[in-house]
């Protein structure tokens, strides 16, 4: 472990401008990704910048919809009686992730800005273009097994580990955050990035800006709804594929469709054609097998990862099959009735 200081603000001004003063400064909310990449000596701040005593702890009404606070705890945010009842699929989405304690830890900033999981990311002793720009990847024609089927680039083929952030995404949630410049809202769709020619930049959050709030719109989605989660383990481990899927039907006519993917490219894959085929459609196997056919028409496996495109056209339609049949799949579900 290297040396640091550590400061800890009481406002987010105080936060902002502490970020700004120093470039190796970092935040830490949780900890639970950042500490393990200082362990694992990929990150090396000279400085922690404890955000967990900022006032980012609501839950509140907003616009019709719901604002979560930036330190709100994952379990928190699952467990909360409007998130279960208006945004179950943020819940499910959110249970299907990490461990009990994990999410007693991990806040709604952090989980947004966890970094890969790729293995060559984390080991120093291998090129990584993400951790060292221009050393290479590792990944390319290496163990790819968890690796991006979509929107990947010839500098990385990471996948972002979130689930949380792939219910956001199905859900169009935006990002409020506040920076040097002020304060700004960033679409969840314009979040995360895609690894192009700079994959060491996972986000589009300005220099010194910081997390302060998410917004979920008005349209909830709380009755035909499904986070389906593929992994190795049942529990306790990231998304091979995962699909959020959720529907509003008129008798069993789609008339509002929204998909998302995690586990397959760098950031949450919404697909919005797919979504535009969906609506005005039956709501049966032929219409989803179209849905997963189109997201997965220009999917290109990686060297041991060619599993990834037949499981995830799976998971599309099982997961809009589950969604239509207001059917909530998974273990987590049964700890949010
Ligand atoms: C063993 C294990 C299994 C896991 N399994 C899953 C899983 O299946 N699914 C899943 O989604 N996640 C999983 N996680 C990840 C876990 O959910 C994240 O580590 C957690 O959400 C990160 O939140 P944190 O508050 O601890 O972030 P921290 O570790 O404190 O911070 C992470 C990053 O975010 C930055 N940051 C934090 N808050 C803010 C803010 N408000 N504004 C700006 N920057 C900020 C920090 O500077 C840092 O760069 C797992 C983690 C572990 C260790
Ligand atoms: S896939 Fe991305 S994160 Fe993984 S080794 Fe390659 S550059 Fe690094």
């Amino acid at each position: 472990m290297n040396r640091f200081d550590y400061v800890r603000p009481s406002t987010v001004a105080e936060a902002v401008q502490a970020l700004g003063a120093d470039p190796d400064a970092r935040f830490i909310a949780g900890g639970t990704n950042l500490i393990d990449l200082m362990k694992y000596d990929v990150e090396r701040p000279g400085r922690l910048i404890d955000i967990t005593r900022l006032p980012l702890r609501a839950i509140e009404a907003k616009d019709g919809g719901l604002r979560i606070g930036a330190l709100v705890t994952n379990a928190s945010a699952a467990y909360d009686a409007q998130v279960k009842e208006r945004y179950p699929l943020l819940s499910s989405a959110i249970l299907a992730g990490a461990s009990a304690q994990l999410r007693n830890a991990a806040s709604t900033g952090g989980n947004l800005l966890q970094r890969t999981r790729c293995y060559y990311f984390y080991d120093t002793a291998t090129p990584c273009n993400k951790r060292e720009p221009g050393s290479g990847c590792g990944a390319i024609g290496g163990v790819n097994r968890i690796h991006a089927i979509l929107g990947a680039s010839e500098h990385c083929i990471a996948t972002h580990p979130s689930d949380m952030a792939v219910a956001l995404a199905a859900l169009e949630a935006v990002v409020q955050v506040s920076g040097p410049n002020g304060e700004r809202a960033i679409p969840i769709s314009d979040f995360h990035r895609l690894p192009g020619d700079d994959p060491a930049k996972d986000t589009n959050l300005a220099p010194g800006e910081i997390i302060v709030a998410v917004d979920l719109p008005a349209k909830t989605f709380a009755t035909h709804y499904t986070y389906l989660k593929l992994r190795d383990r049942l529990s306790y481990a990231f998304a091979l594929v995962s699909v959020a899927a959720a529907l509003e039907l008129d008798g069993d006519t789609i008339r509002t469709a929204r998909l998302a993917l995690g586990g397959v490219a760098h950031k949450p894959w919404r697909n919005t054609q797919a979504e535009a085929l969906l609506q005005g459609k039956p709501a049966n196997r032929e219409t989803f097998k179209a849905a997963a056919d189109l997201v997965l028409q220009e999917a290109k496996p990686q060297s041991t990862n060619g599993f990834k495109i037949e499981l995830a056209r799976r998971a599309i339609v099982r997961g809009l099959e589950q969604a239509a049949a207001g059917t909530p799949q998974s273990q987590s579900d049964k700890r949010i009735q």
